[in-house]
């Protein structure tokens, strides 16, 4: 446990020195410690290391984790929101990193309508293509912008995304270059300021952070190695 406060000291410097070496205030920068699918333990470990805001991608295993942290932890949503479970995610999560079609936008705009709630949303985009992959195509997102900004309960504040695995962080740079290059155009295109940017992971954060991310969601830098049964369900779409 004593590990992760240390974890925690390394990834807070990376992030100083990366926004420093990008001429960036590291306030700019919010880390958000991804959670998911490590025990109650280890997130109080990170608490108790200053750490506040969290990342979970399943709302089962945040509705039973959540309530066992103290109240001054924060908590996002990075997963695949299933439609039967934005009622209950609704009122849990400060900000949804990851709405990744026009439909889940509609029915948590219903939803939070229903709840009297404004969730604050990111859009998630598939910069590579890839078939698997799962958010918005940049034209596709071009094209429902008006639609999604039109949403009088959504609040929606920037972009996300998710560069395919590369065994080296630089692999990601053109993505997340992508992505900032996006957010700009849309914000010219549409007049709707898009501050948040969500991007970089253990592997890539200081390069996320140098192409402009205000968020970074760093698992395993933090937390050690998932178990693999539970990466290999996480890669299925299964958590
Ligand atoms: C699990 C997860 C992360 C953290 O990944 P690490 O490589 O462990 O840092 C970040 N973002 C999303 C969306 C995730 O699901």
């Amino acid at each position: 446990m004593e590990e992760i406060g240390q974890n925690l000291e390394r990834v807070r410097t990376q992030i100083a020195d990366a926004a420093k070496r990008s001429g960036r205030s590291a306030d700019e920068i919010e880390l958000v410690a991804i959670s998911k699918t490590h025990e109650v333990e280890k997130v109080h470990a990170a608490f108790d290391a200053g750490q506040r805001l969290f990342g979970e991608s399943r709302v089962q295993e945040a509705r039973a984790k959540i309530p066992l942290l103290p109240s001054a932890a924060r908590w996002h949503f990075v997963g695949r929101l299933q439609k039967n479970k934005i009622r209950h995610a609704v009122p849990l999560f400060e900000l949804f990193h990851s709405v990744d079609s026009i439909e889940l936008a509609r029915d948590m705009n219903r939803i939070a309508e229903e709840e009297g709630l404004h969730p604050r949303v990111l859009l998630e985009v598939n910069l590579a293509g890839e078939g698997s992959k799962i958010g918005f195509a940049p034209d596709a997102l071009r094209a429902g912008m008006e639609t999604l900004l039109a949403f009088p309960r959504l609040m929606v504040e920037g972009l996300m995304t998710i560069p395919p695995l590369a065994p080296e962080g630089e692999a990601s740079r053109p993505f997340f270059i992508a992505l900032r290059e996006l957010k700009e155009q849309i914000e010219k295109e549409f007049g709707a300021p898009l501050p948040q940017l969500s991007m970089g992971m253990s592997g890539d954060f200081p390069v996320a952070i140098e192409e402009g991310a205000t968020l970074v969601r760093v698992g395993t830098a933090i937390f050690g190695k998932r178990t693999p049964a539970k990466v290999r369900a996480e890669r299925a779409g299964e958590i």
